[in-house]
């Protein structure tokens, strides 16, 4: 929907506040307009260059049903999920967070092994006699 500048006869659009209620600014004159009130919408609407209507922007409503936790929620007060967190949730996060760190020292260290310091010394092929005396 548009409106003409009553100052300029600008064209400019009616826009739509946050509260779903018309405004309209024109940067020419660096005029702007608010109207609150149903009367004030009508008003507008009669003077629309468009014949447009004003629609106003619908309610914002929940998209979903609020989930279990929601409901839970709601009913829980701050200080107590403050306290259900520290005693709780923190030593459990950091609990995990030691698994974690340990995870990865492993990871790291099956990646990059250990370089063996002394190569290691070939073994001597033996025939049956000798390991039997040797072992014997
Ligand atoms: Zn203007």
């Amino acid at each position: 929907m548009n409106i003409e500048c009553f100052l300029c006869s600008k064209v400019i659009p009616v826009q739509t506040s946050k509260k779903g209620l018309p405004w309209f600014y024109c940067e020419d004159c660096q005029f702007r307009g608010f109207v609150n009130s149903e009367q004030g919408i009508a008003g507008l609407e009669t003077q629309a260059v468009d014949g447009g209507r004003f629609e106003p922007r619908p309610q914002v409503e929940p998209s979903e049903p609020p989930t279990e936790a929601h409901r839970l929620a709601s009913g829980v007060d701050a200080k107590q999920v403050s306290e259900a967190i520290k005693g709780e949730i923190m030593p459990l996060l950091k609990t995990m967070q030691e698994e974690i760190r340990g995870l990865k020292a492993q990871t790291a260290e099956a990646k990059a092994p250990a370089k063996r310091k002394t190569k290691p010394t070939p073994r001597k092929p033996v025939t049956i006699r000798e390991y039997i005396e040797a072992n014997a």
